[in-house]
């Protein structure tokens, strides 16, 4: 077997396509201008960005006013449910709904605002990584000035159904907000048809450099700024434009939508493959519902082995992939999706994420399917818990 390098990881991050890469190059060393200035190359500036705009806003079903930039995910998350958070509390509404799986820059920012008295409710998902809607019509009061939960999961891939929870929200006059970050690109997307308030976009998922990225608000629907200072953004968002990453991720998230039903069969397939592959190794399990899921999620929990040796192992032979378990990210914690699907500890920590994607081929899948079994026996023939749980449930290994 001749050493690969694959990259299944783009639920982390994504490689800059080259379209998006040619694009973004003439706005470093030509066309620089500062799009607030009056000469030719401010001008012009003025003009790529609003072009950008108009692609982002195209990509969602949105008009061009309703899209803001802003440096990514987090931003636009921390945005719309500080800003959402802010317009309750000068109403007396101080109740917020969200689920207990959200990426953190939804959950951190909803435990900050917990901190300064609001209430915030965190639905649970089942088993399967799914909210159930019965739940989410039950959390909604009278008081509740934010409800936000997000297309697509980044760890699990599992995709909600968001029409419904905004169709209630709406009936009630409660503000919708959603992060998508992961659901561009492969969840077709069309925010006057789901009819969501508010929906948060990052550049670095679907191939646009990092730092950039957009919220939708819709139009009619006022929040008071996060960033205050110039008059960038219609004066909502301030700092100077990000010219470059801009215009890239205009192309990327053009190129995103692109051909979406052929992408996401044939990256389909693949996942498909990956998965029906590592469940033959035997104490495996599927997280996340196998229909309702993204297209280039796997996420597989394999007993017996630690997730972060099985990273390292895989690494060794050339494969990027992340584990269900944040030790990746200095914590011993086992992942909060993880737990939040009732896995125990023990399970949780051994867990893979492959995200593949467009640029993933038929070799990375089979390369993959040759070196995860081969980690994993390694792994096992090393591992205590493995011997005991081998020994307690008795497994022949
Ligand atoms: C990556 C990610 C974010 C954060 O986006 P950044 O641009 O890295 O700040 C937010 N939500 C989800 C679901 C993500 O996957």
């Amino acid at each position: 077997m001749e050493k690969r390098f694959v990259y299944a990881d783009n639920a982390a991050t994504t490689k800059v396509s080259d379209r998006a890469f040619k694009a973004a190059l003439p706005y470093f060393q030509e066309q620089y201008g500062n799009a607030s200035s009056i000469y030719m190359i401010g001008q012009n500036s003025a003009k790529v960005i609003l072009k950008a705009r108009e692609q982002v806003a195209n990509a969602i079903g949105a008009k061009i006013n309703e899209i803001y930039f802003t440096s990514g995910g987090s931003e636009s998350d921390n945005w719309a449910i500080k800003g959402m958070a802010e317009n309750g509390e000068r109403r007396g509404k101080k109740h917020i709904i969200t689920s207990c799986f959200e990426h953190h820059a939804v959950l951190h920012t909803c435990q900050y605002l917990e901190k300064r008295g609001f209430e915030v409710t965190y639905l649970p998902v089942s088993d399967k990584g799914l909210i159930s809607v019965e739940d989410f019509k039950n959390a909604l009061r009278d008081d509740t000035c934010l409800a936000t939960i997000m297309l697509a999961n980044n760890e699990i891939g599992t995709i909600q159904p968001i029409e419904e929870f905004a169709a209630i929200c709406k009936e009630r006059k409660i503000p919708f907000h959603t992060d998508a970050v992961q659901a561009i690109g492969v969840v077709p997307i069309d925010v006057k048809a789901m009819r969501v308030d508010m929906l948060s976009l990052s550049g670095h998922k679907i191939h646009a450099p990092k730092g950039i990225g957009a919220l939708y608000i819709r139009g009619g629907i006022m929040i008071p700024n996060l960033i205050h200072g110039g008059a960038q953004e219609r004066s909502k968002r301030a700092g100077t434009e990000n010219l470059p990453s801009i215009v890239a991720f205009g192309e990327a998230i053009t190129a995103a939508v692109e051909n979406m039903p052929e992408k996401i069969a044939k990256i389909s397939v693949m996942r498909d493959k990956l998965i029906n592959g590592i469940l033959k190794i035997k104490e495996t399990r599927l997280n996340g519902d196998a229909d309702k899921r993204l297209c280039g999620n796997v996420n597989i929990s394999i007993r017996g082995i630690e997730g972060e040796s099985l990273l390292l192992s895989l690494d060794i032979m050339g494969i990027c992939a992340s584990s269900g378990s944040a030790c990746t990210s200095g914590s011993l914690d086992p992942s909060h999706v993880l737990l939040a699907l009732g896995l125990p500890h023990e399970i949780a920590h051994g867990s893979l994420r492959l995200s593949i994607s467009n640029e993933t081929t038929d070799e990375d899948v089979d390369y993959i399917l040759e070196c995860v079994p081969q980690v994993v026996k390694k792994l096992r023939a090393m591992s205590p818990l493995w011997e005991r749980i081998c020994k307690e449930e008795g497994i022949s290994d």
